[in-house]
C-alpha cells in the first residue's frame, strides 16, 4: 500500500487539503484523531495518565481534560517526555491499524508532527502544506480562540518552515485561496495514482 504523509504547521491548511483528498476517494488517517482515540475512557492509557497526574486531569464525564493536560506538560520537559513515552507507541499502533484498513489506491496520513514524532517512517512520501509564517499565524488566529502569542509558541515548538520544506517530496503552496489548493491536489492525486501502481 502506497502511503503519503501530509504535514504542515498549525493553521497551514492540512485539514482543508485532507478534505479534498477524501473527496477524491482517498482514505485519510488523521494522527490527531488517533491521539484522541488512545486516551478515550476505557483505554489503559487514560488510567495511567490519571494515576500519574492526578484525577484533576479528568473531566466530570470521565474523559481526559486535554487543555489541563496540555497546560501541565507544556513547560515541563520531564513530564512531557513521560507522556510522549506512553502515548507515541499507542498512537503509532492506532495509525498503523487504521492505514491497514484502507481500500483506496493509496492512503494519506495527516499529521501536524509527522516528522517531529517519527511518524514519517510509516509513509513512502512526505507532502508539505506550505505558506509564509505570517499568513499561517493570521489564519490560525482567525480560526482559533487561541491568543496569537499561544499560536506563536506552538509554531516555535514545531519544525520551522525551512526544516519542514527540506524534508518534503511534494509541496502544496497554500498561499492563495482554496480553489488553487484544490487544483494542486488534483494534480498531485494523479501523480500518486501513478506512483501507487504496482
Ligand atoms: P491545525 O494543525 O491547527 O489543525 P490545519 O493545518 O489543519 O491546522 P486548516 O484548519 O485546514 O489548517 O486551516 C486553517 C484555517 O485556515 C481554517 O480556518 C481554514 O478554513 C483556513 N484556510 C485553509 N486554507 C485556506 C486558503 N487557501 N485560503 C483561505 N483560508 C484557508
Amino acid at each position: 500500500m502506497f502511503r503519503v504523509g501530509l504535514t504542515g504547521g498549525i493553521g497551514s491548511g492540512k485539514s482543508a487539503a485532507a478534505g479534498y483528498f477524501r473527496e477524491l476517494g482517498i482514505h485519510v488517517v488523521d494522527a490527531d484523531w488517533a491521539a484522541r482515540v488512545v486516551v478515550q475512557p476505557g483505554r489503559p492509557a487514560l488510567e495511567q495518565i490519571a494515576q500519574h497526574f492526578g484525577a484533576n486531569v479528568l473531566l466530570e464525564s470521565g474523559e481526559l481534560d486535554r487543555a489541563q493536560l496540555r497546560a501541565l506538560v507544556f513547560d515541563n520537559s520531564e513530564e512531557r517526555t513521560w507522556l510522549e513515552g506512553l502515548l507515541h507507541p499507542l498512537i503509532r499502533e492506532e495509525i498503523i491499524n487504521s492505514l491497514e484498513q484502507s481500500t483506496s489506491t493509496y492512503a494519506i496520513l495527516e499529521s501536524p508532527l509527522l516528522i517531529e514524532s517519527g511518524q514519517h517512517e510509516l509513509v513512502d512520501r512526505i507532502c508539505v502544506v506550505d505558506l509564509p509564517e505570517s499568513l499561517q499565524l493570521e489564519r490560525a488566529s482567525a480560526r482559533d480562540v487561541n491568543h496569537p502569542e499561544q499560536i506563536r509558541k506552538i509554531m516555535a515548538a514545531q519544525l520551522s518552515r525551512q526544516e519542514r520544506l527540506a524534508k518534503a517530496d511534494d509541496v502544496l503552496d497554500n498561499t492563495a485561496g482554496l480553489v488553487e489548493l484544490r487544483s494542486q491536489i488534483e494534480a498531485l492525486h494523479q501523480k500518486y495514482l501513478q506512483l501507487a501502481k504496482p
